[in-house]
């Protein structure tokens, strides 16, 4: 499997071109929830290492920047990438052969640990996930690690918007579980104050149903004030891939 893939067309970031420091036919994350499209989490962890080789990191991103249009390039992939512990260092490979803006889309459940929010400083954008307004929901619907609060999360993804000068936005993911919680969820994000709120519901193949646009469109009333986009409302751009037949594996596979 390669660590860089795509580019992908985001409804959020355009022409992505992916990292995934995880990179493994296991999946690992920090989360288990129950929309992932990437099926069960196999290692259910919060604690950071190593995954892939910085060497093999730095051959592929070049060919990519050879062959490849994007618009950013993403690190996401196969679970929760701020459990590599090498980000940092990779991060600063990338940079030292473009100028393309580097974002990530993570679960947030690290964002309380100084080392991540280090690393994370260095990038242009930060897509941080909240689907829950209390810990019951969060254990509901996100299955964290058993080390994982709903406290220590949203502490940390309110540290990580303050402490952030580039672009911070946050997903939420609404379902029929967390669809009466809008109202909360939208109070929260008030304190929160990120750039941007993407709107979103399991679209990909997964085990629980996607809300109607009707039904995101009403949830969406609830942020007013705040500036939000929808899943149903976005376009999405053409894009080339470098390996088709890994991103039609990786399509049924990423979060
Ligand atoms: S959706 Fe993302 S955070 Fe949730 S289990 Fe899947 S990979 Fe982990």
């Amino acid at each position: 499997m390669r660590i860089v893939y795509g580019p992908v067309a985001s409804w959020r970031l355009g022409r992505s071109l992916g990292v995934d420091l995880l990179c493994s036919k296991k999946k690992i994350c920090s989360f288990d929830c129950i929309y992932c499209q990437l099926g069960k989490t196999e290692q259910l962890t919060s604690r950071r290492s190593s995954f892939v080789s910085l060497d093999q990191l730095e051959m592929e991103i070049k060919d990519a920047l050879a062959h490849a249009s994007m618009d950013v390039i993403t690190f996401s992939g196969t679970g929760e990438p701020t459990l590599a512990d090498n980000m940092h260092h990779a991060i600063k490979i990338i940079r030292e052969f473009t100028d393309i803006p580097l974002a990530v889309l993570t679960n947030s459940s690290l964002l309380h640990d100084k080392d991540v929010q280090s690393t994370l400083k260095q990038l242009d954008i930060i897509v941080a996930k909240l689907d829950a307004s209390d810990p019951q929901i969060f254990q509901q619907i996100n299955q964290p690690a058993t080390e994982i609060t709903f406290e220590q999360t949203f502490e940390g993804i309110k540290t990580m918007r303050k402490i952030f000068s580039g672009k911070f936005a946050l997903q939420i993911m609404f379902m029929r579980e967390n669809k009466k919680h809008a109202p909360r969820i939208a109070e929260l994000t008030e304190d929160i104050q990120p750039d941007e709120i993407q709107i979103n519901t399991p679209l990909r193949r997964c085990d629980v149903k996607p809300l109607l646009k009707k039904e995101l469109d009403e949830i969406e009333k609830h942020f007013t004030g705040l500036n939000t986009i929808s899943v149903y409302r976005s376009s999405r751009p053409m894009t080339h891939p470098l390996d088709k037949t890994e991103l039609i594996e990786r399509r049924r596979m990423e979060p």
